[in-house]
């Protein structure tokens, strides 16, 4: 584990960089809203792109007619919150409890470790993370982290 104060913005403009082209292709726009220029927090970079990364691909993935994900970074109290809005299915109510354990998963293909793994991460960050959802609307997930201010 690499814990370094960072700025936010930048390692988030990285993920969303290497995804754009696939995302396009899907027939996704990628949107990115920010109000500060420098937010920083203390993360290990590898691990918080991984679980962007995560996010933004499931977001893909609840997408196959294509769509919209819009990703954001605010300084709200002392946290930096980060947020990933898709336009896609949706998580029906009975299945939003379930999301984060181990091997659940909705997906032929999928593992459902993605989210644990991501979850994990967060909290060794000492971080927070939840989920808004509504059928065939869309889902958000809001990632929390301590703001660092030196
Ligand atoms: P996997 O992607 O391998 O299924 P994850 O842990 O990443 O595993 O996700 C677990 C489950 O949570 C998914 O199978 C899906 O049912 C649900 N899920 C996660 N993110 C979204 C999303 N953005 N929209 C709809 N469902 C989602
Ligand atoms: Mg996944």
């Amino acid at each position: 584990e690499l814990m370094e104060v960072k700025n936010i913005v930048p390692v988030m403009k990285n993920v969303l960089s290497l995804l754009e082209f696939e995302a396009k292709k899907q027939k996704i726009n990628i949107n990115f809203e920010y109000r500060e220029a420098l937010m920083k927090v203390v993360i290990d970079e590898n691990r918080m792109k991984q679980v962007l990364l995560n996010f933004i691909k499931n977001a893909v993935e609840a997408m196959p007619n294509g769509g919209t994900i819009n990703v954001s970074a605010f300084l709200e109290d002392q946290q930096v919150h980060l947020s990933i809005a898709d336009t896609g299915v949706g998580i029906p109510e009975e299945k939003l409890k379930k999301i984060g354990e181990p091997f659940f998963t909705t997906k032929e293909t999928g593992n459902g470790l993605g989210l644990m793994i991501s979850f994990k991460i967060i909290d060794s960050h000492n971080g927070k993370v939840y989920v808004e959802s509504e059928l065939n609307k869309g889902t958000t997930f809001h990632i929390l982290l301590p703001h660092h201010s030196d």
